[in-house]
């Protein structure tokens, strides 16, 4: 009986504890938990850990299920902070798993220091204190925390939009388009690129409040964001 019923209440477990560390990161850090609010929460099992686009937040309820309840928390501030500093919309051609890695280690001591929780081994180096995501990809070492021929750069949303990597769904439900995300060690919280339908809305609207690198591509020019 528990064969069939168990994988069920499992997502519902995990469900409610989604749920719960949602709020409570609104009670306790309104600043993170009013932006989780904006991204539509969607479990995910191509996901190795949580995602987001700027629109979505995929999280694997298997990783969730890892996590202790202020872990949870933080997690779901780290992976709000990646749109709210415009992550997913400053990639451009840059490497995706050294930009989630330049991403990673620019959000997660910001959420130390508004005294958050994050999981162990989460990137932090106090190298790259007060550093943009940029300024943090142009000194982490291409060789070691980039690897363009590895099949996790090819594991990014536009690829999968492009429906031609065999290797993406390997841990998902089986649809050709199931978003991915890069991985390194120590990532959490991935950051995809922003869906294409929503970047010409960025650059009217939530860009103006965003620092943004100077060779921003064409859809985002006439934003008032500044240049760093
Ligand atoms: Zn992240």
């Amino acid at each position: 009986m528990n064969t069939i019923s168990s994988p069920h209440l499992a997502a519902e477990a995990c469900e409610a504890r989604f749920k719960k560390a949602r709020t409570a990161l609104l009670l306790d850090h309104p600043f993170f938990g009013t932006l989780l609010f904006r991204l539509a929460a969607k479990p995910q099992s191509s996901i190795k850990t949580m995602a987001t686009d700027g629109v979505s937040l995929y999280y694997n309820p298997e990783f969730v299920n890892t996590l202790t309840a202020a872990e949870l928390q933080g997690t779901l501030a780290h992976e709000v902070m990646h749109p709210a500093l415009q992550h997913h919309a400053r990639r451009n051609d840059r490497d995706a798993r050294r930009w989630n890695m330049a991403c990673d280690y620019a959000i997660n001591p910001m959420l130390i220091n508004a005294g958050l929780t994050l999981p162990k081994d989460v990137l932090v180096d106090g190298r790259f204190a007060g550093m943009s995501a940029e300024e943090i990809y142009n000194r982490l070492d291409p060789e070691n925390e980039g690897c363009p021929d590895d099949e996790s750069q090819q594991n990014t949303s536009a690829d999968a939009k492009s429906g031609d990597s065999a290797k993406r769904n390997e841990g998902g439900e089986g649809a050709s388009d199931d978003p991915t995300a890069p991985e390194s060690p120590g990532g959490i919280g991935q950051v995809l690129d922003a869906p294409e339908e929503v970047v010409p809305h960025l650059s009217t609207s939530k860009l103006g409040n965003g620092k943004l690198p100077c060779n921003r591509p064409k859809t985002l020019r006439g934003s008032r964001a500044r240049c760093q």
